[in-house]
């Protein structure tokens, strides 16, 4: 084993202290293990440890209490931001802590934040129960739920943060602490929906719901100005058991598309109605009356199966904007329309989710995630080969955000990229900022969990 000295930490010293595995440079799956989902991030951190316990994480802690460096936590990799790898300091990689502890009867599961979403849906579904997260199976718990967490359950059963009952918390003193509405209640608010700032989520406990089989799965219609419009009238006015998603896009050459739909813009949508076949049924028609769908793979199927297999490897460059809208107008459908169709890159689109439903009847003060009355969650991105070119892009989704929302403000912290304070605060409006701040200072005093969409102490 090689000893490998970074001005202040010894690795050959830490391998003897923890339980997990410690990886530095020169080690072999180094590369790999720096290594997240988007690309575009060549950082070399001096080391990563993959905690194996609660207490290691509180090691990690300690050491980049008295290193100084930076801490990097990561659970499932796929910060939009980059916050999961350091460039010169520490990551504490959460990825092997992945027990999961299911209790039927009551419904509830403890989990530990290395798994992905697909795995727990996967094991919850095994009993017919779910929890909801986001739109991708390989997107880690621990930072989705951290955030608020907007997917497939969000009109019938709310944010991810809804069904967070407790939580075990690393505090930046390096304590564990067990947090719920009783105990910690101001640490439990603030984790629900205010990132990594608090500390290091080492365990969450979720509520599940009885999500049996739903109607689910992709609709491709041809994106106009009309068949955009009319979706997200459609989609507000479905029941709340249905909740979609819809990328506008230029249409990739999908084996599923007939080769003249390939470089069409079309609307790549994804539906889940959790319920009734039936009725499922009956709630999508609208959708599917929308235009002649392109492809249509809408069945019924296991709540899980929304989740297919994904593949490795891929780590895009890409630039984005989110932001919160209150309608797609006629003229909002056109600009978006327009704006996709004039620009060039590996992949121009626009994400629409309608919200509402149980995720707009918490109270907007009763977690860190405010924007509960926001009707709709946009994303704008470019992905691109040269990461030279990135300046451009970055230009193009300012301009598109810009024009799209007018003046609006507001942004999910989640789909945040490095986008400076003033828009972290966007995603704290009214009161919550100020609160954060304020719970920020009784926990992190120092700012040691900064590499985050950061809210800095009060
Ligand atoms: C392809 C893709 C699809 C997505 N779809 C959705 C979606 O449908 N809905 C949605 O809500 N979001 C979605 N997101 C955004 C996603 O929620 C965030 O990127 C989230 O931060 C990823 O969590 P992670 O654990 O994989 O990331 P990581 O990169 O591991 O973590 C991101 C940050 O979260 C914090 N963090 C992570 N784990 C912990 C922990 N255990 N304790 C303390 N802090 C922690 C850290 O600050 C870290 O820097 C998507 C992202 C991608 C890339």
């Amino acid at each position: 084993m090689t000893e490998t000295k970074s001005s202040t930490i010894s690795v050959g010293q830490l391998r003897a202290v923890f339980n997990g595995k410690v990886i530095a440079p020169g080690d072999a799956g180094y590369d790999q293990a720096r290594t997240i989902f988007y690309g575009g991030f060549d950082r070399r951190p001096a080391v990563i440890i993959r905690a194996a316990d609660a207490e290691d994480v509180s090691r990690v802690v300690a050491l980049a209490r008295e290193t100084g460096l930076e801490l990097a936590v990561r659970s499932g990799g796929h910060s939009n931001a980059g916050h999961s790898v350091s460039d010169g300091g520490i990551v504490l990689d959460l990825s092997e802590m992945r027990a999961l502890d299911i209790d039927v009867e009551k419904r509830t599961a403890w989990v530990q934040p290395g798994l992905t979403a697909g795995e727990y849906t996967t094991a919850a579904g095994a009993h017919g129960l779910a929890t909801g997260f986001g739109d991708t199976g390989s997107v880690g718990i621990g930072g989705l739920t951290l955030g608020g967490g907007v997917g497939y359950l969000v009109r019938k059963y709310g944010l991810t943060i809804d069904d967070l009952l407790a939580a075990e918390v690393v505090t930046a003193d390096g304590q564990i602490l067990q947090v719920d509405a009783k105990t910690h209640p101001d640490l439990f608010w603030a984790i629900r929906g205010g990132g990594g700032n608090f500390g290091v989520v080492t365990r969450f406990q979720f509520r599940l719901h009885v999500v049996d089989s739903v109607v689910g799965g992709m609709l491709i219609l041809p994106a106009t100005a009309d068949t955009i419009r009319s979706f997200v009238a459609a989609a507000e006015e479905a029941p709340e058991e249905l909740s979609t998603i819809a990328n506008v896009m230029v249409a990739p050459p999908m084996p599923f598309l007939p080769p003249e739909v390939h470089g069409q813009l079309i609307m790549m949508a994804m539906l889940v109605y959790a319920g009734d076949v039936e009725a499922g049924q009956r709630a999508i028609a609208p959708f599917r009356a929308l235009a002649t769908p392109l492809a249509d793979m809408v069945r019924p199927m296991t709540y899980p199966e929304i989740y297919p297999p994904e593949e490795g490897g891929y780590h895009p460059v890409a630039a984005g904007r989110t932001m919160f809208i209150d309608s797609i107008d006629r003229d909002a459908a056109e600009l978006i329309i327009d704006r996709l169709q004039t620009w060039k890159a590996q992949i121009v689109a626009t994400q629409i989710r309608p919200l509402g439903g149980a995720m707009a009847r918490v109270p907007a003060n009763a977690t860190a995630f405010a924007h509960r009355g926001r009707r709709i969650m946009v994303n704008v991105a470019a992905i691109y080969e040269n990461p030279e070119e990135g300046g451009k892009h970055e230009a193009w989704v300012d301009d598109f955000m810009a024009a799209l929302r007018k003046g609006d403000s507001g942004a999910y912290v989640n789909f945040l990229v490095n986008e400076g304070e003033d828009r972290v605060r966007e995603a704290y409006p009214g009161p919550a900022w100020d609160r954060l701040a304020a719970i920020k200072r009784r926990y992190d005093p120092t700012n040691l969990f900064r590499l985050n969409q950061n809210i800095p102490p009060a």
